[in-house]
């Protein structure tokens, strides 16, 4: 048997994937072929023997900041923003049991007929156990990010690094879809990200894995295998580490 050209660099990650990275092309909602392409991708890196735990936004569905746009009173906005992101963890789990590969959603909101409640306990006994964790209900609080509860679960769940999934290649000097000067950085340091307003992970997400001291990578979904290839130190990315 040839070895894998491809080896893990860190033990236990956090990878952290937005809502809309779930809707391929379409406007929202899941797309079906670019779940299974993501559901195909965490199962290769889980292969590789890393401990994976997700976290999945929900603004393929509804963010809690569109809704108080609309008069929606923010905290109630951000409760359906919450259950947005248990709809994805359940699509998300299902579609890697599919693949043979267990894996359990666990929900800060507690939603008990529906996945397990998150604890730290279960998530760790899930992820020694070799399952794929997904973590919805994002911190469980309203005026929090799925982005906050990333960082938050890579500390409470001595995670090696975060991996943010995004859809460009790594951090910007500005919007490189918008702004055709914008700067890509290889290696910036949390509080360079801060400082700047680099717009990748809000300050608070920033601020917790730098006070954790969890590195941050930064790569696009819309590359092949791209999970698989963060891991093992492939493919363009910016590193965000002190
Ligand atoms: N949300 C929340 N608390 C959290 C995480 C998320 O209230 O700890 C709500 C918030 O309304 C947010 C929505 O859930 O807009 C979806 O999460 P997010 O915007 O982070 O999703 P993404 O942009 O990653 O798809």
């Amino acid at each position: 048997m040839s070895a894998s050209p491809l080896s893990p660099k860190w033990k236990r990650v956090v990878v952290k994937l937005s809502g809309e990275a779930l809707q391929g092309g379409q406007t929202h909602g899941l797309d079906s072929a670019t779940l299974d392409r993501i559901a195909d991708d965490l199962v290769a890196a889980a292969d590789l023997g890393t401990e994976i735990a997700v976290v999945v936004g929900g603004g393929n569905f509804f963010r809690g900041i569109q809704g108080a746009d609309k008069g929606i009173e923010r905290a109630r906005a951000d409760s359906i923003g919450m259950l947005a992101t248990v709809m994805n963890a359940l699509a998300i789990e299902y579609a890697i049991e599919k693949r043979g590969r267990a894996a359990r959603a666990l929900s800060a909101v507690p939603m008990p007929s529906l996945c397990e409640p998150y604890s730290r306990q279960a998530a760790l006994h899930h992820l020694a156990k070799r399952r794929i964790v997904i973590l919805a209900g994002g911190t469980g609080n309203p005026f929090f990010t799925t982005d906050t509860g990333a960082a938050l679960r890579g500390a409470e769940l001595s995670c090696d690094a975060i991996l943010k999934a995004t859809q460009v290649d790594g951090v910007y000097s500005a919007d490189p879809k918008k702004d055709p000067n914008a700067i890509r950085y290889e290696r910036v340091t949390q509080d360079e990200a801060i400082a700047k307003n680099l717009a990748v992970m809000d300050t608070a997400a920033f601020a917790l894995a730098r006070e954790n001291r969890i590195p941050i990578i930064v790569f696009s979904i819309a590359e092949p295998c791209a999970i698989t290839a963060a891991l093992s130190g492939q493919g363009r990315a910016t590193l965000v580490a002190p």
